[in-house]
């Protein structure tokens, strides 16, 4: 790949602080193989490689690709029959989801998300039965997926041990059950569970096997807390430290969890993990809405991610996390669509603006979200959660060249007052089809609304094509599985939360 200088009216390479993004105007960045050497003017670039191909985009801002730093799946739960329940309901109700090709279904989403300008993802798979084989081929689909269309992936599979569908050991679960359905729902846990040995077999293999990938790297997940055993946490924190991989862990989504927590440790999930050393700047608590206020400091002073799923916690009525609050305690912040944002898609520009407006807090200090921070937790800030840590986020020498090309233009027209700074404009204005071009490891992946190396509408004929296809059997009995467990998961949770009162951090409105 010879040199490659890529010009944009006015070039984004990172934030200085939550105020202040770091803007050249008529930017241009050099990149080789890939990676960025320098950024400044045109003549400064041509300067250090008069040869180099130019490719000029006078109406656009160029701005780091965005980190999607928590996904899963392709075709969405709602997409499957899973309306949004609360996250405890939900799990059943994703039962019955249909069997899909998950190359095919990791294709789908990542058109979504490089549409959107988001160059990497957090991919946390989630269960798959059928023992070490069949995840072992999952899990190569899927790195195959990002690596065919040009994105870059964290890998991870997620640990579960133990509780599988609610909050308690499977077994006890399913001994409530009416003998013949906890029978079956026995079978169905049996087969997504995987000696813990061969979890940490499975991420040895992926390592060896992903050597020499640029795109993709593998890391660590133990699901959360409910489903690793302690044991199970210490073996992949040593696990972590010796492979020097990050981990991203679920952790205090829901009210529940909390209890749960509660109940099994009579602490905090936070203090918990923190009293088993598994906390540090290696590890991003995905969701942490439940997190009080001594988990907080606790977070901050060990240096500990948190990856905000805005959107996600809406939807499955999880609560609102205290964004305003970590930010004040200088938290590092990512920032996740987990299965789908508010729009029932994977559209970075879409969840920028939702965050951005979720925590306005009433009141007139100067601690509610500003664009320049919103645009950093979708950029470096969900770089630093994954296994790329500091090679991405920024375009800044020594990192890779991942962008994505906005017309402002457009996006502003017919009028922008510019007394309002274009990032902020940007951040609450652009959207997907605003976006004209997007370079993953300085190549082009998408430009002018096509995909360069996948087409999108054969993927997407496929997909229709076998989802068209009559349920089958195994399929059938599933759906019917799901519907006869739903009640009994519901009936689980009645009264599970201890009757105590709570003091939410923002306070929104108040009934005296
Ligand atoms: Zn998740």
């Amino acid at each position: 790949m010879g040199d490659l200088i890529v010009q944009a009216r006015q070039l984004v390479t990172g934030v200085a602080d939550r105020h202040t993004p770091i803007v050249i105007d008529d930017g241009a960045v050099l990149s080789r193989d890939g990676v960025v050497v320098a950024t400044g003017t045109l003549d400064e670039m041509l300067k250090l490689s008069p040869a180099a191909t130019v490719k000029k985009y006078p109406r656009h801002a160029m701005l780091p690709g965005f980190v999607n730093a928590h996904h899963h799946v392709g075709i969405t739960p709602l997409q499957h029959g899973s309306p949004d329940h609360p996250l405890e309901l939900w799990f059943a109700s994703r039962i019955p989801a249909r069997r899909i090709d998950l190359y095919l279904d990791t294709l789908y989403s990542a058109f979504e998300m490089i549409a959107s300008g988001i160059t990497t993802v957090q991919h946390i798979h989630g269960w798959m039965p059928g023992g070490y084989a069949a995840i072992h081929g999952a899990a190569t689909k899927v790195l195959t997926g990002y690596r065919s269309i040009g994105m870059r992936a964290s890998y991870c599979y997620a640990v579960r041990e133990q509780n599988r569908l609610v909050y308690e050991a499977d077994e006890d679960f399913c001994a409530r059950l009416p003998s013949e359905l906890g029978a079956k729902l026995g079978a169905y846990l049996k087969s997504q569970a995987m000696p813990f040995s061969e979890f940490m077999t499975l991420f040895d293999q992926l390592v060896a096997e992903n050597d020499g990938q640029k795109l993709t790297k593998i890391q660590l997940a133990p699901a959360n807390l409910h489903w690793v055993s302690d044991d199970g946490l210490l073996a992949m924190q040593e696990k972590s430290a010796a492979a020097k991989v990050p981990m991203h862990m679920h952790l205090l989504e829901t009210a529940f969890q909390k209890e749960y927590a509660y109940r099994r440790t009579g602490k905090t999930a936070v203090r918990h993990l923190y009293d088993l050393g598994l906390l540090g700047p290696h590890m991003t608590l995905g969701h942490g809405v439940w997190l009080n206020a001594e988990d907080i400091d606790i977070a901050a002073d060990t240096g500990t991610c948190i990856c905000h799923n805005c959107s996600s916690n809406f939807r499955l009525r999880s609560g609102l996390a205290p964004l305003n609050v970590w930010e004040k305690k200088g938290i590092n912040v990512g920032m996740g669509l987990d299965e789908a944002g508010i729009n029932e898609d994977r559209d970075m520009l879409q969840e920028l603006k939702l965050a951005l407006r979720v925590h306005r807090t009433p009141g007139l200090d100067d601690d509610v979200p500003t664009p320049t921070q919103i645009f950093r937790m979708a950029s470096e800030g969900g770089a630093k959660t994954t296994a790329f840590g500091s090679s991405i986020g920024r375009l800044d020498p020594g990192r890779f060249f991942d962008a994505v090309l906005i017309d402002i233009d457009k996006a502003f027209y017919p009028y922008q007052d510019p007394d309002i700074p274009m990032l902020d404009a940007l951040v609450q204005r652009a959207h997907a089809r605003h976006v004209d071009a997007v370079y993953v490891d300085g190549e082009v992946v998408y430009a002018d609304g096509k995909f360069t190396k996948i087409d999108r509408d054969a993927v997407l004929a496929e997909i229709h094509d076998l989802l068209a296809k009559p349920r089958t059997p195994e399929e059938i009995e599933r759906r019917e599985l799901g519907h006869a467990v739903f009640p009994h998961v519901k009936a689980f949770y009645e009264g599970y939360i201890r009757d105590e009162p709570r003091k939410p951090f923002y306070e929104a409105s108040s009934s005296v």
